[in-house]
């Protein structure tokens, strides 16, 4: 994408990123700060959120907030004490990265341990749902506000041996695909979907094993697009799959 961000792009607006502490949630989360965001780092290890909060904080960039959250394990009690102290601390909430996700085993099916099935599909799946259905009311107060789901190439398509991760990444394109729908006409809220493509993180590593990290695109070189999607510039995108893999290879 050959799209050119302003500094100041995201000045004076305040965007959640789950999945903040590591990979493609890490480099946006540093992004929407350099671009003038406030972030709210939502993640699992609070030491990694610490780490980003610090180079931050070191950079001079607006003091983000940190919500651990495992979203394995929490509760609605828990999403709406969130939401809550979002409302009161930052009164509007002008995006929403829904990134954070886990692999789960790349095997048959016949062979998946449906505990972890079931864990994949709440943390890829239901949680962003959860999360959303809480704070769609605080991102209502904003006037343009951009929520944006992750997925990948086999949510999109479901592939033999991708288990949960691809049936969860599948429904999460159907959430998103229904929001975008509702709340088209009833909110100043646009949804769209990101397929990012092959990208160096700890996942990619870990779903090829055997891969040469340095031939897959970084993060870095994904940020055009989550900068466009999380800015006032993408107002009237709605409904949209943007598709990066096509930067691969
Ligand atoms: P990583 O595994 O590198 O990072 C994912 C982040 O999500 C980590 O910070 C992780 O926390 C966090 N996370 C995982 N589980 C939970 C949980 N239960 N509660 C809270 N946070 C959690 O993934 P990527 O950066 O590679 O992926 C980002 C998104 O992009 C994902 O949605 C992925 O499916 C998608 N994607 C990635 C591709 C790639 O090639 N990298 C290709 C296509 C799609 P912790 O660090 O503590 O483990």
């Amino acid at each position: 994408m050959n799209y050119v961000p302003a500094p100041d792009l995201l000045s004076g607006r305040t965007i959640l990123v789950t999945g903040a502490g590591d990979g493609i949630g890490r480099t946006a989360a540093l992004e929407f700060s350099r671009h003038g965001a406030t972030v709210v780092l939502l993640g699992r290890t609070t030491s990694k959120l610490e780490s980003v909060y610090d180079e931050i904080a070191d950079a001079g960039y607006s003091l983000p907030g940190i919500a651990p959250m495992d979203l394995a394990t929490a509760t609605v009690d828990e999403m709406v004490e969130l939401a809550n102290v979002i409302a009161s601390t930052y009164s509007q909430l002008d995006g929403l990265l829904h990134n954070a996700a886990l692999l789960g085993q790349l095997i048959p099916f016949e062979a998946y341990d449906m505990n972890e099935w079931m864990r994949v599909q709440h943390v890829n799946a239901n949680a962003p749902a959860l999360l959303t259905r809480n704070l769609l009311p605080v991102m209502k107060q904003s006037p343009d506000a951009s929520l944006a789901f992750t997925t990948s190439s086999v949510g999109t398509r479901p592939r033999a041996y991708w288990g949960a991760y691809a049936v969860s990444k599948h429904s999460l394109e159907g959430l998103a695909m229904l929001l975008a729908d509702e709340l088209e006409n009833t909110s100043n809220i646009r949804t769209n979907i990101i397929n990012p493509g092959a990208t160096r993180t700890p996942m990619r590593a870990s779903a090829y094993p055997n891969e040469d990290p340095a031939t897959v695109k970084t993060p870095e070189e994904l940020m055009p697009l989550y900068l466009y999607l999380m800015g006032p510039d993408s107002k009237g995108e709605n409904g949209q799959l943007f598709d990066t893999s096509w930067l691969d290879n």
